[in-house]
């Protein structure tokens, strides 16, 4: 469902948002060091003496030495990413020369090569051109905020941020204001810091914000216009499940009878590798719901084959911080760091002209392949009693059938994080005008999707990058065969208040930078009946 090339600065920006929810999650190892300590010297008896209780990490880098030029980078992914940004990034200063389109300055933009001794990030062809740019200081302290969050994850410092709360005490209502408020109502360990916030909020963007959305205490509300009258009936549906009547108590043995919420996340990537525990948050938000999270896209991660070889627990696995990734690829990382000298490349994959496929997420001992089930590459985790995650690699089209009968807007709704609908597709073009089709309507991408979403009457909620980036999905709705005029509006297009606040930056223009989830909006298939019977009229 996702691009795969770019030939115009447009198919770039579209890149940009391809490329941005992999790099959240490749872009940051915190275990990695953690989980492979320097090699002292260790005598073979002192692998007999007992270990010290829960020692503190000892950072690698301090809190005053986070800034490095990518080149000197001490973490050889960060070194990394800068050599895969020096192949993709043309310098702006020779690209805008080129636009003058000079007769004897024809040549191609060279290639960025000097590391801007403020950020350093690679960002120009030479210090001349570095020099010449008076555009740079707009993006510069940005690139080092992220230069320096790059450094601070990797540090081996005690990541605090990533320590999340157990349930909810039953006395103390959460709040959805904003994500302070949240994380204070939530229990969460005080985010001191803009960068503490930068991370938390990236790891968090993706179940919170689903939480936020359908929680009874959202602050998408009537009131500030941004649920409307149609949207709080699918409200009020789905919160019928997910809290139970009004005044019933809010517990797990209230969830005893309930069905089970259904939660198709359709193109997903990166958040389909998020790991489990992480997305038992949004769960812990409703203690009297059941949860099933299902996974549906070309690009969902899928569970390393049983046969690999076992991981066991790292030792360190007492230091109590969940990884803001798949916690799969650091282990790969720990163990591929075990077995290599320190100093070997890791693979980095800059994702520019197709977004990978996440690396395969850890086998949960409780995993079963699926395809039996859904005739495609799939698995499913009974992770807790209140939630179940399912994954399948396929376009959603494939498997639709199977739920077509069953969906119900009382218990089922879709999201579609950074869907791209506004965005050339790269294969299908219209056949009158030959234009490539936008991919809300393309063949190969939504066109067919959204119709059989639609018909179901169940929610959909679609997240965005930017200002830019939500308006021209929204824009492209009243353009789509089958979706213009065939919805009406449950949330509308605004800024998402739980979206990530760390700027990711694109390695073909370390100029572009978007926030995961930054808005969001939904939508549902219209009601066509004037006249409902009561007590089920509200779909
Ligand atoms: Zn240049
Ligand atoms: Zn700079």
């Amino acid at each position: 469902m996702r691009g795969k090339a770019f030939a115009s600065p447009s198919m770039a920006l579209h890149i940009a948002r391809r490329s941005a929810v992999p790099r959240l999650w490749a872009a940051s190892r915190p275990q990695l060091y953690r989980a492979c300590p320097p090699r002292t010297s260790r005598t073979f008896l002192s692998l007999f003496k007992r270990k010290p209780t829960k020692p503190e990490p000892q950072p690698i880098l301090t809190e005053d030495n986070l800034f490095h030029l990518f080149s000197q980078s001490p973490f050889p992914a960060v070194r990394a990413r800068g050599e895969a940004i020096r192949t993709l990034a043309p310098c702006p200063v020779c690209a805008s020369s080129h636009d003058h389109a000079d007769a004897h300055v024809k040549a191609e933009p060279r290639a960025v090569q000097f590391e801007c001794p403020d950020c350093g990030w690679p960002t120009h062809c030479s210090e001349e051109h570095w020099a010449a740019d008076e555009e740079h200081k707009k993006y510069c302290s940005r690139l080092r905020e992220v230069n320096e969050d790059e450094h601070d994850l990797r540090s081996g410092r005690r990541l605090r941020e990533f320590e999340l709360p157990g349930p909810q005490d039953q006395e103390n209502a959460i709040s959805f204001s904003n994500w302070d408020i949240f994380w204070y109502t939530r229990n969460f360990p005080s985010m001191d810091t803009e960068r503490s916030r930068r991370h938390a909020s990236k790891l968090l963007t993706y179940p919170i914000t689903i939480g936020s959305v359908i929680h009874q205490y959202s602050y998408l509300t009537l009131s500030n216009q941004r649920l409307t009258p149609e949207g709080s009936r699918s409200m009020a549906a789905l919160r019928y499940t997910l809290h139970g009547e009004t005044g019933t108590p809010e517990t797990e043995e209230a969830s005893a009878l309930k069905p089970q919420m259904r939660i198709f996340i359709l193109g997903a990537r990166a958040e389909s590798s998020l790991p489990p525990h992480v997305w038992e948050q949004l769960c812990l938000l409703f203690p009297a719901a059941l949860f099933h999270l299902y996974f549906i896209g070309p690009q969902v991660s899928l569970p390393k084959p049983p046969s690999s070889s076992p991981t066991p627990k790292p030792t360190t696995a007492e230091a109590p911080s969940p990884s803001p990734e798949p916690a799969k690829e650091t282990e790969n990382q720990a163990s591929a760091a075990a077995e290599k000298p320190a100093e070997e490349k890791p693979t980095y994959l800059p994702n520019v002209y197709e977004p990978p496929t996440p690396a395969p997420i850890v086998r949960h001992k409780r995993a079963r392949e699926s395809i039996e089930r859904y005739g495609v590459p799939s698995y499913t985790v009974p992770y807790t009693p209140q939630l179940t995650i399912t994954g399948m690699q396929c376009n959603y089209d494939e498997v639709h059938a199977q739920f077509q009968e069953t969906f119900d807007p009382y218990t089922d709704l879709f999201f579609l994080f950074s869907p791209g609908f506004g965005f050339p597709s790269p294969t299908s073009v219209s056949e009158t005008t030959s234009e490539p089709l936008l991919q809300i309507a393309s063949p190969t991408e939504w066109g067919p999707v959204l119709p059989l979403l639609l018909a179901s009457k169940c929610p959909i909620f679609v997240t965005g990058f930017s200002p830019a980036d939500v308006e021209r999905d929204v824009k492209s709705l009243a353009t789509a065969p089958g979706v213009a005029g065939e919805f009406d509006w449950v949330i509308t297009p605004g800024e998402n208040a739980f979206g990530s606040e760390k700027w990711e930056v694109a390695d073909f223009d370390p100029r572009v930078m978007v926030k995961t989830n930054w808005g969001v909006w939904g939508m549902r298939g219209k009601r066509r009946d004037v006249r409902e019977r009561s007590g089920f009229g509200l779909f």
